[in-house]
């Protein structure tokens, strides 16, 4: 998988990400979005398809919630300040943003997405999906938005108290989860995240399928 760069200034108005001339692709940029409810296996999915899929970048969101012992500078975040976050939100930094799990900011680099789009990068990140509205609004014929659905709401409370030592956070993030399962039906795809080696390669899939037809006018949808 191509690594973001852990030392990127994410306050200037520059991509955070250094694409290699080799990955530019001939028109457009793709930005894949990848929506679900938390635990649901997003960046596990995303980890192992970037991995089969050579040429994305994942692009991390910047957030003010506090790194998990598994996470760290740029992966999958950048954690920031909420004072650095606001002045960011005031300097329009991002193409969106969010307030999620226990009021904690998260929001998508938009210089980064312009380069990107622009430049014939493609891009792949995850997203609620209230952003992902957003995002397919703002550029419908550059995203491809694909929904993790959970194999069943047991399934997915087993795998978020897992992650989430304190029940307190497992909680919030559950309490989404109806909210985020309803929208479902506004995207292009939906992968069951039952198997990680399966559903992976669906995701795979799902890119290679895209970056393949890129000429051909993508799915637009709502
Ligand atoms: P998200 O990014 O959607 O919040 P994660 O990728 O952090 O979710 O996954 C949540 C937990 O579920 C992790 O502990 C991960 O190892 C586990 N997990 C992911 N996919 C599967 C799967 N197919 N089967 C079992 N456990 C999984
Ligand atoms: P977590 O705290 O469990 O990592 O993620 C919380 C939620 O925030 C997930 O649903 C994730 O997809 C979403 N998220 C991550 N980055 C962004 C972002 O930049 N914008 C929006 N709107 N949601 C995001």
């Amino acid at each position: 998988m191509n690594q973001p760069d852990k030392t990127a200034d994410y306050r200037k108005h520059e991509s955070i990400i250094k694409f290699a001339s080799a990955d530019k692709q001939e028109g457009p940029g793709i930005f894949f979005v990848v929506s679900g409810p938390s635990g649901v296996g997003k960046n596990t999915l995303l980890n192992f398809a970037l991995n089969k899929v050579k040429g994305i970048y994942y692009l991390p969101s910047l957030t003010t919630r506090p790194l998990r012992p598994t996470e760290s500078q740029g992966n999958p975040y950048f954690f920031v300040s909420v004072e650095e976050f606001e002045n960011m939100i005031r300097e329009n930094m991002f193409l969106e943003w969010k307030k999620i799990h226990n009021g904690n900011y998260y929001g998508t680099h938009l210089p980064t997405i312009l380069y990107a789009l622009e430049n014939g990068f493609d891009l792949a990140t995850d997203m609620d999906v209230l952003g992902c509205q957003d995002v397919r609004q703002r550029f419908p014929d550059n995203v491809v938005s694909i929904f993790i659905a959970p194999p069943s709401i047991e399934e997915l409370a087993q795998r978020l108290s897992k992650r989430d030592k304190d029940p307190e956070l497992a909680k919030q993030r559950l309490a989404r989860v109806e909210m985020e399962m309803s929208h479902m039906p506004n995207y292009h795809y939906v992968v069951i995240n039952d198997e990680l080696e399966r559903a992976g390669d669906k995701l795979a899939e799902i890119f290679r399928h895209h970056r393949l037809h890129r000429q051909v006018p993508l799915l637009k949808k709502g």
